[in-house]
């Protein structure tokens, strides 16, 4: 089960990290990019928490919806509508309801991810966020499947996130800034591979 006050929690834990590991990630978009992923999720992500309180009312989705639609107005970038597009979906997945049982909790996760495949025409391989985002999710309906805890399921998750996010280091880019870069690319973890795993870390230390 999840709940709408653990929903709240994730998306604050996730400001968090992504204030705490802004440096890094930019860091990441030095290599292969432009130098602006930590500060546009940090810039997103301020504004989510200053109008966090106002979403009180409207259950899981309505929380989803407002995050999503203030992160596609305020980061910019490739990774503001990507990620924006994550939680509109998870949004319509989740509904007006206060809580979700495992099996929704991971449908909410998977069409989020589908979003974000889809608005970005990224394919596996592309050296994306994408290439975390599908094996998390694919870890995630697998071990729900197998009737493991929400707990675990998102550990799992994480786990093979973790690798997803520096498998993405030898990749060559095909998609976004990066690309431009050809042979280039090859040698950086990509920057949004590292907060999409910061995204799905944040949730298992808040259900933990
Ligand atoms: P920008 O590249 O516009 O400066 P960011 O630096 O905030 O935006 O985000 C870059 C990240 O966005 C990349 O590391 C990559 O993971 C992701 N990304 C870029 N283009 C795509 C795409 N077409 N599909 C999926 N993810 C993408
Ligand atoms: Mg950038
Ligand atoms: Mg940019």
């Amino acid at each position: 089960m999840l709940c709408r006050d653990q929903v709240e929690a994730w998306i604050r834990a996730f400001a968090g990290a992504i204030a705490d590991q802004k440096e890094y990630l930019t860091q990441l978009d030095t290599a292969i990019g432009d130098a602006d992923h930590g500060t546009n999720l940090d810039r997103g992500f301020r504004k989510v928490l200053e109008r966090l309180d106002d979403w009180r009312q409207g259950g899981i989705g309505k929380l989803l919806q407002e995050v999503g639609m203030t992160l596609i107005a305020t980061v910019g970038g490739a990774s503001g509508p990507l990620y924006g597009t994550f939680f509109v979906r998870a949004a319509a997945a989740a509904g007006s309801g206060e809580s979700l049982i495992d099996a929704e909790a991971a449908e909410m996760f998977s069409q989020g991810v589908d979003g974000v495949a889809q608005r970005g025409r990224a394919e596996l391989g592309d050296k994306t966020m994408v290439d975390v985002l599908v094996p998390a999710r694919d870890a995630w309906m697998a071990a729900t499947k197998e009737g493991t805890s929400l707990a675990e399921a998102v550990e799992r998750a994480v786990g093979v996130a973790a690798e997803a996010r520096d498998a993405t280091g030898p990749m060559l880019a095909r998609r976004g800034r990066a690309s431009y870069l050809g042979e280039r690319s090859r040698g950086h973890i990509d920057p949004g591979a590292a907060s999409a795993h910061l995204m799905l870390q944040s949730l298992m230390l808040t259900i933990e």
